[in-house]
């Protein structure tokens, strides 16, 4: 089984041939970084122009590399939501016509599981049930996933995703973000002293898994825009050590419940989504993982932000469940939620 992800959801065209062993034969990303960093954030039709006029070439190189021709596809899988609809619409209407002029299977992926089991494809062993968490651009959130497509949630951002504010952290030191906001406050704060300003430790006093990252952002712009001899290495670095504490103790309380609730029974994290490139954050996640004896399974930083192998594999694991969708039966959703199924108590 062959299969071809296609992936739009956001700011980056992606698609990815991978094969089900796992084995990713091809790939292909245009990232849009460089378009919408002069506006502030992700411009909604300048990200659906550059999809349309990414998109066939991105296919095109994917199986390139692949060394395959359509023929040689046996499905294709596209990313149907959550994202921005106008840019999802673009992959799809892609995958729809590849899949009419050349009689292929169509399936329908959730961008969001696409990063969670992308940790299936890179560790075949990988059992259920696992504690996922998801720390991106656009979510934040601590889920159990139980089975295939069966996830719990435990707990979630109350108003913006950590990813979001490393962006915008970014953005108010006024940093160059070729490459995404995230990699360059984590690379500003490696020559910063992490305790220079003493910013609020969000929800320290709740007892849930429910993370809030909205006052982490405004106790930075006030910095950024007050403290005239501030040095943005020290504010990039007392940031990302909060941002980075908040979800490490939120995660601790997870922890903690899955094994009160049934010792044993979950042994493993799989951290999934942009932020999951982050080293800090990897190494502070080693240490919590050994503290519990859990595994902990976190893709290459390639593999953390949109990319079309985790759509594919998505896509495989679907039609190994003797699943297939009607392309003309359905139509791309903004909000797509894993689970609503709050679990926590
Ligand atoms: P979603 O997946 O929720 O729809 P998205 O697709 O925009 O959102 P991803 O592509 O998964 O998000 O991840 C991008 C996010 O990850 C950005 O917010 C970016 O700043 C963040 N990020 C990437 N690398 C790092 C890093 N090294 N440190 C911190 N954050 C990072
Ligand atoms: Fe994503």
């Amino acid at each position: 089984l062959v299969v071809l992800g296609i992936e739009t959801s956001c700011d980056d065209t992606a698609a990815a041939v991978v094969r089900a062993d796992g084995t990713v034969l091809g790939d292909s990303v245009v990232s849009q970084h460089e378009i919408h960093q002069q506006w502030g954030g992700v411009v909604p039709n300048l990200a659906k122009e550059a999809h349309a006029a990414a998109i066939d070439g991105v296919v095109e190189k994917a199986l390139q590399k692949a060394e395959m021709n359509p023929e040689h596809v046996d499905a294709v899988a596209v990313t149907t939501g959550p994202g921005l609809e106008i840019c999802l619409r673009i992959g799809f209407n892609a995958a729809k016509e590849f899949c009419k002029a050349h009689r292929k299977p169509f399936v329908a992926v959730n961008h969001l599981e696409g990063h969670c089991v992308l940790a299936r494809m890179l560790h075949r062993d990988l059992e259920y049930p696992f504690l996922v968490v998801l720390v991106s651009g656009g979510h934040c959130q601590i889920l159990v996933a139980e089975g295939e497509g069966i996830y719990a949630l435990l707990g979630g951002t109350l108003d913006d995703a950590i990813g979001e504010a490393y962006d915008k952290t970014a953005r108010l030191l006024g940093l160059q973000v070729g490459g995404g906001g995230g990699p360059a406050v984590e690379q500003l704060a490696l020559n910063g002293d992490e305790n220079a300003y003493d910013l609020p430790m969000p929800m320290r006093d709740k007892k849930n898994c429910n993370l809030s990252y909205a006052g982490l952002k405004n106790a930075v712009r006030l910095i950024a825009e007050t403290d005239a001899g501030r040095r943005s290495e020290d504010i990039a670095a007392s940031f990302q050590r909060v941002a980075i504490d908040h979800l490490i103790q939120k995660l601790r309380t997870a922890m903690k419940w899955c094994e009160a609730r049934q010792p044993g029974r979950v042994r493993s994290m799989v951290v999934c989504g942009g932020v999951a490139a982050n080293q800090r954050l990897r190494s502070r996640l080693t240490d919590v993982c050994s503290d519990f004896e859990w595994k902990l399974v976190v893709p290459p930083p390639r593999l953390c932000t949109d990319n079309g192998a985790m759509i594919a594999w998505a896509g495989i694991e679907r039609i190994q469940r003797g699943i297939l969708d009607n392309p003309q039966l359905l139509e791309v959703v903004s909000r797509w939620p894993l689970s609503t199924r709050l679990v926590f108590d």
